[in-house]
């Protein structure tokens, strides 16, 4: 398995997997390097760790062809697994149902803007068409545990007209993660003129008290640090 980056601290082993059929432009982690590890070695890593928390992420895990035998592996240890995806896959996040206590999702525009989401994924036309269907399935998968759906803010993609549009996705959801686009320059490459913190935390929070109508609770993320709403 190809990894960028393996941790274990503040309470959460974390593999951070190589490769992702999307090609964001903004996205760093497809540009970072990577090294390769057994599951062997991983399964032995997570289990001198004193933590029972994993998190799956990366750029995108579902496209490493051991990862059910990982999450297998990591469950029968007792460990709690949290897979992230951009939910192209959804037949991976289907059979890792019984070994996953929940998923993470990333959305990334209304499902309706194609070309929105072909500047924001890098994707043809037919791609970015064929992934709006399959995100709905994954998301479908993925109610059925803990789930914590993501969206990255870029004003130009997501704002309070768009975000009216992808609210109905989030029914079901355990929650929502607003991330202000920029705001933590180690995991953004500017894109559409962006290099700062954009939009405003006003507008971040905004979003996320539209958003309490589907979710219970909203993380908010971006230069103000960190911001629980809650219905
Ligand atoms: S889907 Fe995520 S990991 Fe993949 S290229 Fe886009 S931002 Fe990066």
């Amino acid at each position: 398995m190809r990894l960028i980056e393996l941790s274990d601290e503040k309470g959460q082993i974390r593999f951070e997997f190589w490769g992702c059929n999307m090609k964001c432009p903004y996205c760093i982690h497809i540009r970072q390097p990577s090294k390769d590890w057994s599951v062997d070695e991983l399964v032995e890593y997570a289990g001198k760790s004193t933590t029972d928390n994993v998190y799956l992420g990366g750029a995108e895990p579902t496209l490493q062809k051991d990862l059910l035998l990982l999450i297998e592996q990591l469950h029968s240890l007792g460990k709690h697994v949290i897979l992230k995806s951009n939910g192209m896959k959804p037949d991976v996040l289907r059979n890792t149902l019984p070994f996953v206590q929940g998923f993470v999702l990333e959305i990334k525009a209304a499902s309706d803007d194609t070309k929105g989401i072909m500047d924001l994924t890098g994707m043809s036309e037919e791609r970015s068409t064929k992934y709006a269907g399959l995100l709905k399935e994954s998301l479908s998968i993925a109610k059925n545990k803990w789930l914590r759906v993501w969206v990255r803010v870029i004003p130009e993609y997501v704002n309070t007209e768009t975000m009216s549009r992808i609210l109905p996705e989030l029914e079901g959801a355990s929650e929502l993660m607003i991330y202000q686009f920029m705001s933590n320059p180690d995991f953004d490459l500017p894109f559409k003129g962006h290099n700062e913190p954009t939009p405003s935390w006003r507008e971040v929070k905004e979003l996320g008290e539209m958003a309490l109508e589907k979710v219970p609770q909203v993380r908010l993320a971006g230069e103000r640090g960190k911001m629980l709403l809650k219905r």
